[in-house]
């Protein structure tokens, strides 16, 4: 190993001079809070998305997409939300602030993302709502899911943070339910540094949305203080403060325009790794379906001690020695002391989450890194792995 290397980021965005002088440009504009930037980055989301413009709205992360969309959906205080265990924590506190209860439906382990056999089996008479993760990108069953939720009369609000690019049998992610949350934070697919954005079908319901997402207040303020002249506001509910500012949309505008480019790479990148990591002692992720689209936002490895010759933790910390920046996606909710003393959560209840939590490793997949830094990457897995 050569001291000299850089360290591999994990998850490092790919910020190019387009962003930088966008950015620069709403500077200047002296306008930088919720306005014309965040109005294009809307429309040009929706375009991308393929849905009419009034079926999105911009907010500051997708856990405030998640917490508004419930609120939004009427969810009835204390009905059950069902949702995975192999999420970031921000799934299941959006559902808990929404004054929600969170039940955990296991993962199937060949996709990573929630059983929906196990979503039928953890229905109650108070479930209202499934929040399936289309976990690493995968697309969820969803042919399956919106069955179960017409047959049960559930809503469905799907975590689309790793999801932007993935399609479900040719249909986008994050159009199946009443809505669809996205994530624009640093190490997502787009970046704007903390971002996000809300989809849905029924227009009454995002207009609903976004009048939660600022104060409740019945316009907004790109509205108010346009030159069209002062405009009263009513605030007609009691909302929260979670809109984007121009000048997070001013780097989403060019991270989208860019989004089919960033999404070969990072498969070009996945299907190197698969390449290379085909003969090692690893479980490896399953190949994706040719009928879907995978959005390749992870890459992840499964390290299990026995068979590879190394514990997960060591790996993670040999990787660190040599360099390279890892992530956990994710030790199963489960494992987290506020929830087991919440809702007495034990991770033995959802094995297959349990179980791939701790044994997971997401090795570096962003569009930013170089050929050299993959040869890195693999080098190192194969020095660590069987030896
Ligand atoms: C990142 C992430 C979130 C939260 O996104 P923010 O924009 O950071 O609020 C929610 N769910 C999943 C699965 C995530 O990976």
């Amino acid at each position: 190993m050569t001291a000299a290397q850089p360290y591999i980021v994990f998850g490092a965005p790919d910020i190019g001079a387009a962003e930088e002088a966008e950015v620069l440009a709403c500077l200047r504009s002296g306008w930088l809070g919720t306005g014309p930037r965040v109005a294009s980055f809307e429309a040009e989301f929706a375009r991308y998305k393929g849905v009419p413009a009034s079926h999105v709205a911009a907010v500051n992360s997708c856990t405030a997409a998640l917490h508004v969309s419930m609120i939004a959906a009427d969810l009835e205080p204390g009905a059950e939300v069902i949702t995975t265990p192999l999420t970031f924590c921000a799934t299941v506190n959006a559902i808990v602030h929404a004054g929600l209860v969170p039940v955990l439906a296991d993962v199937d382990p060949r996709t990573q993302c929630i059983d929906p056999d196990a979503i039928e089996a953890a229905i109650t008479p108070r479930t209202q709502a499934i929040l399936p993760v289309h976990f690493a990108g995968r697309p969820c069953a969803m042919d399956r899911i919106m069955a179960i939720a017409r047959r049960h009369g559930l809503v469905v609000i799907e975590d689309c943070a790793h999801a932007v690019e993935t399609q479900f049998q040719g249909q986008p992610v994050g159009t199946f339910g009443e809505f669809g949350c996205f994530s624009f934070y640093v190490t997502k697919n787009i970046c704007t540094g903390e971002g996000g954005m809300i989809v849905g079908h029924d227009e009454a319901a995002i207009a609903r949305a976004r009048v939660l997402a600022l104060h409740g207040l019945s316009r907004d303020a790109w509205h108010r203080f346009s030159d069209s002249g002062y405009k009263h506001y009513q605030v007609t509910e009691c909302g929260f403060k979670y809109n984007m500012m121009d000048l997070q949309a001013a780097i989403g505008l060019h991270q989208l325009a860019k989004v089919g480019p960033a999404w070969q790479r990072r498969e070009a990148h996945w299907q190197r790794y698969q390449d290379a990591f085909a003969g090692l002692p690893l479980g490896l992720p399953t190949p994706s379906s040719p009928a879907d689209r995978h959005a390749h936002h992870l890459y992840t490895i499964h390290v299990d001690a026995q068979a590879a010759g190394i514990a997960r933790d060591d790996f993670l910390s040999a990787m660190h020695a040599r360099g390279i920046g890892t992530g956990v996606h994710y030790l199963s909710l489960a494992e987290h002391p506020y929830y087991q003393s919440t809702f007495g959560w034990e991770p033995e209840a959802w094995p297959q989450a349990q179980r791939i939590g701790r044994q997971t490793v997401s090795l570096p997949l962003s569009p930013a890194l170089t050929e050299g830094d993959l040869d890195r990457v693999i080098d190192a897995t194969h020095a660590l792995v069987g030896a």
